[in-house]
């Protein structure tokens, strides 16, 4: 669906049986309408310029709330809200293909514009485990309903993986419902393993606390509908998947390091490419010192600003602002006032794991919502 005027020139060529269209957009297109899109139409939109979000769903999800949303402990309503107050104009398509200043679209459709932000995200990791399709994933508001629903059926869960996503959901768990029988599973010998060693084990104490049965060290041999099977023992319960994140911009057609995510230049420009970034999840970020930065909703918000900035450059033909990112630190809400927070170096330890983490998670979620939707995000704040 294309709504609103923004789309303005129509050229219509038949290639063998499919009609083909293109559409020039007005303005800058940027594909993905998570953190990163709706932080780089915020600075388009606040230059002046026409800003269209293509996304599949027509929607911004949460997030940083579905483990709360599918672990019971935070309303259906924070899941997502509509795009359309985020751009000038919303296109609900998927992306197939991305070339310089042109994206094709599932339906056939090429888009071009002046400047092209790709900001697709990243999907749920999947190594050649047998039956992990039986697995639920979490990553959009679908998979966040869907996964409470059987949440709710449910009296034992089987969550693989123990990073923030697998954290936050066993947290949510059994903070609400503490006579479902909860279970994380992780290769490695910790918890959060992309947090310091301190935050680690508090997650551990505090999940243990609720009962949360914890198996570090373990590998997945195998998943069914009825359980996960790790080092020969079969864990009967409903399997999530919450083992990691992946980006796959070789799908269209983007340069990519060997982890899938787009290699873009320091302007996050897309390495030898003229008017298409790349930011977010999808894209490969680093420090000024070089070093890698985590996939984070944070570190997607920042690039989408230096995005959405440097493509407003690029119409105006001004030299570029070199992209300065930096990691300031993790909160994760475990659900039941309690959470984990880094902030730069340092991890709070108790008593501040009480209401501080998830009182700064709410905050930081209202301070997303009313920077990219005014004041009329309150109307949509976490609990509203
Ligand atoms: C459960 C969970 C909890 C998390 N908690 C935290 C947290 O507490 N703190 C934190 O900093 N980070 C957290 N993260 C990580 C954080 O959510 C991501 O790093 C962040 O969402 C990345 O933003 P993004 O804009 O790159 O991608 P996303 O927010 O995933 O947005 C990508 C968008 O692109 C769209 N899209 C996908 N494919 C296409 C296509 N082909 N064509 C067009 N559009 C497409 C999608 O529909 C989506 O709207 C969490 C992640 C998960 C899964």
């Amino acid at each position: 669906m294309v709504t609103g005027g923004a789309l303005v020139g129509v050229l219509t060529k038949h290639w063998d049986t499919r009609v083909m269209t293109t559409r020039a957009v007005d303005g800058v297109l940027i594909v993905g309408g998570g953190y990163a899109g709706v932080h780089a139409a915020r600075m388009v939109r606040r230059a002046g310029r026409c800003a269209t979000i293509v996304d599949p769903t027509g929607r911004h999800d949460f997030v940083t709330r579905l483990a709360s949303v599918a672990g019971g402990s935070a309303p259906v309503s924070d899941a997502a809200t509509p795009l359309s107050s985020f751009a000038d104009d919303v296109v609900v398509a998927e992306m197939t293909q991305v070339r310089d200043g042109e994206v094709d679209l599932a339906d056939g459709t090429t888009l071009t514009a002046d400047v092209v932000i790709v900001t697709a995200g990243a999907v749920p990791i999947a190594p050649a485990v047998v039956g992990i399709e039986h697995a639920a994933p979490l990553r959009t508001e679908d998979d966040a309903i869907a996964l409470r629903r059987k949440i709710d059926s449910n009296d034992s869960v089987v969550i693989v993986g123990g990073g923030a996503t697998g954290v936050q959901l066993a947290g949510a768990i059994a903070a609400t419902d503490p006579t479902t029988t909860v279970t994380v599973i992780d290769g490695s010998d910790r918890l959060l393993a992309g947090m310091s060693a301190a935050s680690g084990r508090d997650a551990m104490r505090i999940l243990r606390e609720r009962g949360v049965a914890i198996r570090l060290g373990s590998d997945v041999d195998e998943i069914s509908r009825f359980g996960v099977t790790v080092d020969g023992e079969t864990i009967a319960g409903l399997p999530v998947w919450a083992a990691g994140f992946e980006a796959r911009a070789d799908d269209f057609g983007l340069p990519v390091d060997d982890a899938g995510r787009v290699l873009v230049d320091r302007f996050l420009r897309v390495e030898r490419w003229t008017n298409t970034f790349a930011a977010g999840d999808i894209a490969l970020h680093t420090a000024s010192n070089g070093d890698e930065l985590p996939m984070s909703a944070q570190i997607a918000v920042q690039a989408g600003e230096v995005a959405g900035r440097n493509a407003v450059r690029v119409m105006r033909g001004d030299t570029l602002d070199r992209a300065r990112l930096g990691h300031r630190g993790w909160v994760l809400d475990l659900g039941g006032n309690r959470g984990i927070a880094e902030v730069g170096p340092v991890a709070l330890t108790a008593p501040f794991l009480d209401l501080f983490p998830p009182a700064l998670h709410w905050g930081i979620d209202m301070k997303h919502l009313i920077e990219t939707r005014g004041l009329a995000g309150i109307a949509d704040r976490p609990g509203a």
